[in-house]
């Protein structure tokens, strides 16, 4: 049962990719908020994704059988030994592995010519005028370790582009004050300028 501790000692060894391929999506389903949108992480659907978590497995095997580990360890509970194939393994994986909730990349961001790139380099949401996404949904592909300092900097970072685009003199009607370089070049000006 979920939340109880078992009734003898033991170890536990997880492993999981830091760059999955594998690539889902998230659907909004209505335009309805309080009904939710379809969530498809695509799990182990990349073949690289599949070869390196049948080795993640063989290898926390052999790390937890090697010599230093022999007076603490005594057989191996979960999976168990009768999982020996790579397809068992990787069954085993899809049947019981878990996410470490580093979920990223929904509104990733990118260039004008992605067309799956939701927000610009100044995090501003391609299409719609005054809105802008700040959080783990931008990163454009998964980073190599847990999500939080990086969605701290991008929250960071955001502020600091939302107080020099409100700084830059405004063009009446443009969609948006700066480009990345922070200049209005090609930008019709005018004399107005709006306070921080
Ligand atoms: C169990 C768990 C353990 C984790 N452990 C670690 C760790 O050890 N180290 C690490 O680096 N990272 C860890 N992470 C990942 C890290 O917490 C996330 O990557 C990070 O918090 C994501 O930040 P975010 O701003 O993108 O989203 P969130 O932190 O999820 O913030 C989204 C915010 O939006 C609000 N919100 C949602 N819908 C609405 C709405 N309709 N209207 C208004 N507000 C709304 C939510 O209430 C929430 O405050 C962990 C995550 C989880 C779930």
């Amino acid at each position: 049962m979920p939340g109880l501790l078992d009734h003898y000692p033991g170890m536990t060894l997880g492993g999981h990719k830091q760059r999955p391929e594998s690539r889902g999506y998230v659907k909004a389903l209505s335009t309805n908020i309080d009904i939710g949108p379809l969530i498809q992480p695509n799990y182990l659907a990349a073949q690289s994704d599949q070869t390196a978590m049948v080795a993640v497995v063989k290898m926390a095997r052999r790390v937890l059988q090697a010599r230093p580990f022999a007076p603490y360890y005594v057989d191996e509970i979960f999976p168990g030994n009768d999982i020996c194939t790579d397809q068992e393994i990787l069954d085993f994986a899809r049947e019981r592995g878990g996410t470490v909730y580093h979920h990223n990349g929904t509104a990733r961001m990118g260039p004008d010519n992605d067309p799956y790139a939701v927000v610009d380099a100044r995090l501003r949401v391609r299409g719609i005028e005054g809105l802008r996404v700040a959080d783990a949904s931008i990163m454009p592909a998964p980073i190599s370790g847990a999500t939080n300092a990086s969605v701290i900097m991008i929250g960071e970072k955001a502020a600091d582009m939302i107080l020099q685009d409100a700084a830059q003199p405004l063009r009446r009607g443009a969609e948006h004050p700066a480009n990345e370089s922070g200049t209005t070049a090609g930008w019709e000006m005018t004399a107005c300028s709006r306070a921080v």
